[in-house]
């Protein structure tokens, strides 16, 4: 049975410069679409990719990734904001790759664009009065 999934992978820093995910390919028989790549500011790689394959090899390409030290996270979690709690004070804006929260000019008020969200949890840690939630 042919599977795939979208996932976000992360890459501890010793692991950022590997050729790992070519591994994928050569080793597990899978096809991968990068939808997102970038570097957090701790210099953790994130990847969004979608992952294809028999069901066998996506199972054994996923096991190697793990053993291998690299964080897997579906996108079937959600994030959400606790708008009773948001302060406006901005600190998730820079933090977010996919520019989900922008300023608003007018009302100096920043917005949350849940459809933008790849549920990779940077903003969780990053906002201060703990706005920011992961719903499974
Ligand atoms: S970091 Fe938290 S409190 Fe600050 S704007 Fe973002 S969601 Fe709101
Ligand atoms: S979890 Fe937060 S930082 Fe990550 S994509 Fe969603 S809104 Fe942006």
């Amino acid at each position: 049975m042919a599977v795939s999934k979208r996932i976000v992978l992360r890459f501890p820093r010793r692991l950022v410069d590997r050729p790992i995910v070519s591994r994928l390919v050569k080793d597990y028989n899978l096809d991968f679409n990068i939808l997102k790549a970038s570097v957090t500011p701790d210099e953790e790689g994130l990847m969004v990719m979608e992952l294809s394959g028999k069901q066998d090899d996506y199972d054994n390409g996923i096991r190697y990734l793990a053993e291998t030290g690299v964080k897997i996270q579906s996108l079937s979690q959600n994030v959400t904001r606790n708008e009773e709690r948001c302060t406006y004070c901005g600190a998730c804006i820079t933090i977010c790759p996919t520019g989900a929260f922008e300023l608003d000019p007018v009302s100096r008020r920043v917005t949350f664009d849940n459809e933008k969200c790849l549920a990779c949890e940077l903003c969780i840690k990053a906002c201060p009065p703990r706005a920011m939630e992961l719903h499974f």
